[in-house]
């Protein structure tokens, strides 16, 4: 029995190290990581949305009452964004439209899309392809984020994940570039090629990357 156990224990002495992390990931490899450095706050209500940054928070568009759809994660201006999956960017503008202001977009590949807006110092561009972790830009006050500057608080990444079931549409005319006449907001209108925006806490619950109810206002 001791010899069996010494030899067990040069067997395992004897692995290569490589073997022993071999079922461990690194960060290139990992499937998702958090969009953010921090464990993000969920904005709460405050003077620019009444609501605050919770997927079910309603939003006002003009006589529309719709959905937020997304998170709004409160960090510091500047904190470095990335990419949540691998994927191709399909939009990388520093002011893609009024409400987002600096927004990337990802084609993950599976059907997923996430969004990325109020970004400053965008550091991609539509065509590349992305791992999960890449740096993409950085939180700012882009867009209707403005009105936090003016009102001194705290800035924000907001960040949508589409669950639209096929790759591929974010090409000129495509659904996903038509979410630009919509801004943060989600409309059935878009078209049957979108399933719609899933709360992102149902792909990162696990990783932690903010605290607070994500569903409540
Ligand atoms: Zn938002």
């Amino acid at each position: 029995m001791k010899q069996m156990i010494s030899r067990m224990a040069q067997a395992i002495l004897a692995t290569p190290i490589f073997v022993i992390y071999a079922n461990t990931t690194t960060l290139g490899e990992k499937e998702y990581v958090c969009p953010l450095n921090i464990v993000a706050e969920i904005r709460k209500s405050d003077a620019c949305a009444s609501e605050g940054g919770g997927f079910d928070s309603s939003r006002k568009k003009g006589t529309v009452t719709a959905r937020h759809r997304s998170l709004d994660l409160n960090a510091q201006e500047g904190e470095e964004a990335h990419a949540i999956h691998a994927g191709k960017v399909i939009v990388a503008d520093p002011q893609w439209e009024d409400n987002m202001g600096g927004t990337v977009i990802i084609d993950h590949g599976n059907g997923d899309y996430s969004v990325y807006g109020h970004l400053k110092d965008i550091s991609t561009k539509p065509g590349v392809e992305l791992k999960a972790g890449s740096k993409i830009g950085a939180v700012g006050y882009t867009g209707n984020a403005q009105c936090l500057k003016r009102n001194g608080i705290i800035a924000h990444l907001h960040l949508m994940v589409i669950r639209a079931g096929k790759s591929g549409l974010g090409t000129q005319g495509g659904p996903i570039a038509e979410l630009k006449k919509w801004g943060t907001m989600w409309q059935k209108e878009l078209g049957a090629d979108l399933t719609g925006p899933i709360n992102p806490n149902l792909i990162m619950g696990d990783l932690k990357c903010w605290k607070g109810d994500t569903n409540k206002p």
